[in-house]
């Protein structure tokens, strides 16, 4: 029989993804979002199915869910830098009060929770590749502390519920991740070049584009969450989740121009403070713990997938 499942930001990219994955594998999912990057869209398709109810609330209150829960995904957060600095103290209300209140949750149905966590708790990292031993690098009163302190301080609460009530929880570090389902306004990099790409219109770099990052398709990631969730008891990570392959900013440009036909130029504008200069996950860790998980979908084929997305938004938009 299909367990019961809370996600928490289930209408946003990720989140809609995951939802649709658990409702594939028979389960009964409860999606509870405030719509603040999430987008209503995406509630058709997934509401179609009976096992789906959507809940509309905010996670820095107490959650008021009576039905007995099997599992619970943590993702409520903004997570492209535009949205989570626009409301940065509602960013850290969100990680710190909606960690808490989702925790609380678990610790009264017993059941699992799985923390959506960030590379960004590396900051702007010395160590490269990051590994999870590594403590990570943030500038605390910087633009994206709201952000990157937030997540800490959840992962912190998640080891303290752990440690002190025997919370049975799971911390997954994601990096960047993309796919279809982001939102053309969302703000992050891969979004912004392809419908820029797809418009012709200019592709901004920020900086000179030799920052690093390592994309990973979505799919691959939801796979690594689902293998996490399942893993023992007391195995409570943090666990990498990424693609190691990384490429600077300005190659992605390049790539997404070639691979949509584009006449877009490069325009290099400021490059905001604090931008981390290289990311990397190292996953030996996911590789031993996950039974061998590592991503399948190469930058190339999962762009193509993300393109033809953008394509049919835009299109659509047009009509
Ligand atoms: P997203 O912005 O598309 O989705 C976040 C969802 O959370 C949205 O639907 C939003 O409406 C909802 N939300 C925000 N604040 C809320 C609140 N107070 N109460 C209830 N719902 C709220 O972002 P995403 O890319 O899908 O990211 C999902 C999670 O994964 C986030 O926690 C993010 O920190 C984490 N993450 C994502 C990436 C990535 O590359 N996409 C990388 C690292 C970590
Ligand atoms: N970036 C860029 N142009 C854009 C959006 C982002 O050059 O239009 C850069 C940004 O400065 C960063 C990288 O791309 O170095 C990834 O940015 P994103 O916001 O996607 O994620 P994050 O910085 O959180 O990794």
């Amino acid at each position: 029989m299909g367990k019961r499942i809370l996600v928490t930001g289930g209408l946003g990219f990720i989140g809609s993804h995951l939802c649709k994955r658990l409702l594939k594998e028979g389960h009964q999912v409860v999606c509870l979002d405030n719509l603040l990057t999430g987008q209503i869209d995406l509630l058709g398709e997934l509401s179609s199915d009976l096992n789906f109810r959507f809940m509309n609330w905010d996670v820095v209150n107490p959650i008021p869910i009576e039905e007995a829960l099997d599992e619970i995904y943590n993702l409520a957060c903004p997570a492209s830098p535009v949205h989570y600095q626009r409301d940065p103290v509602k960013t850290t209300q969100t990680s710190v009060l909606g960690m808490l209140n989702v925790l609380n949750l678990a610790r009264k149905n017993r059941c699992r929770i799985l923390q959506a966590s960030t590379s960004e708790v590396y900051g702007n990292p010395m160590e490269h590749p990051q590994r999870e031993s590594y403590c990570g690098h943030v500038n605390i009163i910087g633009i994206r502390s709201c952000y990157d302190e937030g997540k800490r301080c959840a992962e912190s609460l998640c080891m303290d519920y752990h440690r002190q009530y025997g919370t049975k929880v799971k911390i997954v570090r994601i990096f960047n991740t993309y796919g279809p389902n982001m939102s053309k306004d969302d703000g992050r990099v891969i979004s912004n070049f392809i419908v820029q790409a797809l418009r012709n219109e200019d592709i901004t770099i920020y900086g000179i584009g030799e920052q690093t990052r390592s994309f990973q398709y979505v799919d691959d990631l939801i796979e690594g969450m689902l293998r996490m969730m399942q893993t023992a008891d007391d195995f409570t990570g943090p666990v990498n989740l990424g693609n190691p392959h990384e490429i600077t900013i300005r190659q992605l440009a390049q790539e997404i121009t070639r691979l949509t036909s584009s006449q877009s130029s490069l325009y290099y504008c400021a490059l905001p403070s604090d931008d981390p200069c290289r990311r990397c996950p190292d996953i030996t860790l996911a590789r031993k713990e996950l039974d061998n998980w590592c991503p399948k979908v190469e930058l190339n084929e999962g762009l193509q997938h993300t393109i033809a997305y953008f394509k049919q938004i835009l299109c659509d938009e047009t009509v």
